[in-house]
């Protein structure tokens, strides 16, 4: 058989020539990193998730959708594609665990379940949709024979190709940018330029969208008035310890604060996670980086 490959229209043999067939291949092999990628970013385990720093309350703060979206996107779209194949030449692909759910494909408008809140400190087990496309791309990947030759390839090609790309542009973190809160004056998100540890890089922020000035120090206090409410994890306090009081607090530090119950949670979350009031722990923080050599007792 003679014809042209259904993407770049070079002269080949099945539907899919050679140089083609080698980039869905090393899409397909590289599948389990970007998939990694992806469950990190979403775990908010990378410094882009720590500097975005306290939103209002009406807005998850350690969740990134567009992560989600892109992984749940690319394990439907691989899972689709090796069933959708496996069915037309009669064979059954092996995906161990592979739920119905993640077959469906994916609304642009849905809205992601909420995810866990992992230890940053813990490996990250894939979860369910990551095992699923990672499976499917090595089905695929030991099958690619019969992709080439089947009248899909190019449709199949071009699925993967974006859900891949989707998936790259989730896991490129931005610059390091620190958020400042609303603009007084407009009310669009503050982004200060930030140096490697998360900190301003300047003393004042020119709003990008109406140019008013605004004076660093000013909009911390204004995060920290606005974080003191906020319920969070013993990992996230931490976290907001270092963004905006500039200190970090040894883990230790913290679990002889809550085994001597100078802290105490105000809540739990959905998954039995104590939850404690950022004020209470911006108490005991400025309490410790005042007097760091005194001892509870
Ligand atoms: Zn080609
Ligand atoms: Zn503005």
């Amino acid at each position: 058989m003679s014809t042209t490959c259904q993407r770049c229209t070079t002269r080949t043999d099945l539907y899919l020539c050679r140089d083609c067939t080698a980039r869905l291949r090393r899409w397909l092999a590289d599948t389990h990193n970007l998939m990694n990628c992806l469950e990190t970013v979403v775990a908010r385990q990378n410094r882009f998730a720590e500097t975005v720093g306290p939103r209002s309350a009406t807005r998850p703060l350690f969740y990134n959708p567009q992560a989600a979206d892109a992984r749940r996107q690319l394990a439907a779209t691989l899972v689709s594609a090796a069933h959708e194949l496996a069915t037309r030449r009669g064979a059954v692909p092996v995906l161990p665990g592979v739920p119905r759910l993640h077959l469906q494909p994916v609304p642009r408008d849905h809205q992601p379940d909420a995810e866990p809140n992992p230890d940053p400190g813990a490996v990250l087990p894939l979860s369910r949709a990551g095992i699923a496309g990672v499976a499917a791309a090595a089905w695929l990947h030991h099958h690619t024979d019969w992709l080439r030759g089947d009248p899909s390839a190019g449709d199949v090609f071009n699925r993967i190709e974006r859900a891949v790309i989707d998936a790259e542009h989730a896991c490129v973190p931005p610059a390091p940018r620190w958020y400042a809160g609303p603009c007084d004056h407009c009310h669009h998100d503050l982004l200060a330029e930030a140096d490697t540890h998360g900190h301003p890089r300047f003393d004042t922020i020119t709003c990008e969208h109406c140019g008013t000035r605004h004076d660093v120090e000013g909009r911390h206090e204004y995060l920290i008035r606005q974080a003191r409410l906020q319920h969070i994890t013993a990992t996230t306090a931490l976290s907001w310890t270092h963004m905006l009081l500039g200190k970090r607090i040894p883990r230790g530090t913290w679990d002889s604060w809550v085994a001597r119950r100078r802290i105490t949670p105000r809540d739990i979350d959905r998954d039995g996670h104590p939850l404690y009031r950022f004020g209470d722990v911006e108490r005991l923080a400025r309490d410790h980086i005042a007097k760091p050599r005194r001892k509870a007792s």
